[in-house]
């Protein structure tokens, strides 16, 4: 049978269906496959799934939107280049892509201590590799298949607290899963909990942090960081070397997961990019429970509130000086402003003992333990900041 050029038969597509999932059902509501609905006046038989999800031609998508009543966006966002910019700044690789997507922000290590790898023809997330990767009993609903299971994005479902599996197969015909469903490990909590805030930026833009919101954007880039931190080699660890065991040994896998020397994330088997991202979820709830210190400028995105209001010790310089009649600046900009005013705080506190005082006394605010106070010594020790004024007020209680 063929079908009329508005065809009255369309499943509605599911929350982040990919393209290829979609006309594979769409299809099947004729009796036909999907190559067979693309031939016939689409002249697209040609196109495989993954080409489907990637990065068909625009007008396809336009001749999709208009044969289904569907909005245009709505197709383009069942494709990966319907994403650009929000997880990839292009789908064409550019020299510094690695560089503009992954160096831009630093959460574990100061940006110092980062090695700048420049790999060659790199996108962020997109497997080298197509490994078909679902959640069981997602699947046990209906043969919908997500984009973004495609991609090394998540482990787990959020929303079935399982591990994602690995199958072959087309969900529709028939499946074979790579483990048995008795072998299946549970998640742990991080893990959930990362796989969550990640499942939120794709479904409504941002992604609640413990201080505030931020862009989906944003924490495409923020997890890429961290992925890029923890295959760091040990050498650029310095003294948070201990700090990058306890996550491994916490998780139980291999240090900088088994890696000898560094690859990208997304040229790595499943099996170690689930290892890093088991990784990246127990560090980011270390760094959020205050007992691992992070060092990177976009650290304190991740760390609590401070767990008493601020009194006195009010950082030097105004961070809304905008003179009255004027636009509000953005969080952007005051965020610039303020790591701005910090770097000239840490300057001057490298030599005078008030202003040292001051920025200690107003860091160690966020310090809930003896050890976070412990672990702020460090990092004025780190910063070069001396600590002299400490000795006279050593009759102090060590934390507030
Ligand atoms: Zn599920």
């Amino acid at each position: 049978m063929r079908p009329p050029e508005r065809w009255p038969l369309h499943p509605a597509p599911a929350a982040t269906e990919s393209l290829s999932s979609w006309l594979r059902r769409t299809a099947a509501s004729y009796g036909m496959y999907s190559y067979q609905l693309l031939e016939h006046g689409l002249g697209h038989r040609e196109l495989s799934d993954a080409e489907l999800d990637l990065n068909p031609p625009l007008h396809l998508l336009d001749e999709l939107a208009k044969r289904t009543g569907l909005d245009h966006h709505r197709v383009h966002a069942m494709t990966m280049s319907g994403w650009v910019p929000w997880l990839f700044d292009s789908l064409a690789p550019a020299p510094d892509s690695y560089d503009t997507y992954v160096h831009q922000l630093s959460v574990l290590l100061p940006p110092a201590r980062r090695q700048i790898y420049t790999p060659r023809k790199w996108l962020p997330w997109l497997p080298e590799s197509g490994v078909l990767r679902a959640c069981r009993e997602c699947l046990e609903s209906g043969p919908t298949i997500l984009l973004f299971w495609q991609l090394p994005l998540m482990a787990s479902c959020p929303a079935h607290r399982r591990r994602l599996e690995t199958y072959e197969g087309h969900p529709a015909d028939y499946i074979s899963w790579a483990t048995p469903a008795h072998d299946q490990r549970e998640p742990p909590e991080s893990l959930i909990a990362l796989d969550r805030r990640t499942w939120q930026a794709i479904t409504t833009g941002s992604v609640d942090l413990p201080r505030r919101s931020v862009h989906a954007g944003v924490w495409f880039r923020l997890l890429r960081t961290l992925l890029d931190e923890l295959s760091t080699p040990q050498g650029r660890y310095g003294r948070q070397l201990e700090d990058v065991r306890r996550v491994w040994d916490h998780c139980g896998h291999p240090f900088r997961a088994g890696l000898h020397s560094w690859q990208p994330f997304e040229s790595l088997r499943w099996t170690r990019q689930q290892q890093l991202l088991e990784a990246a979820a127990a560090l980011m709830a270390m760094i959020e429970d205050g007992t691992l210190t992070a060092l990177g400028t976009s650290a304190h995105l991740l760390r609590p509130e401070p767990s008493r209001p601020i009194s006195d010790g009010t950082p030097p310089g105004s961070l809304t000086g905008t003179p009255g009649g004027q636009k509000q600046p953005t969080l952007d900009e005051l965020w610039n402003q303020a790591t701005t005013t910090l770097d000239a705080c840490i300057a001057a506190a490298k030599t005078d003992p008030v202003v040292a005082k001051h920025l200690f006394d107003f860091a160690r605010y966020g310090c809930r333990s003896e050890e976070s106070v412990l672990c702020l010594r460090d990092t004025f020790a780190e910063l070069q900041i001396p600590l002299d004024f400490l000795s006279q007020t050593e009759g102090d209680e060590p934390f507030a």
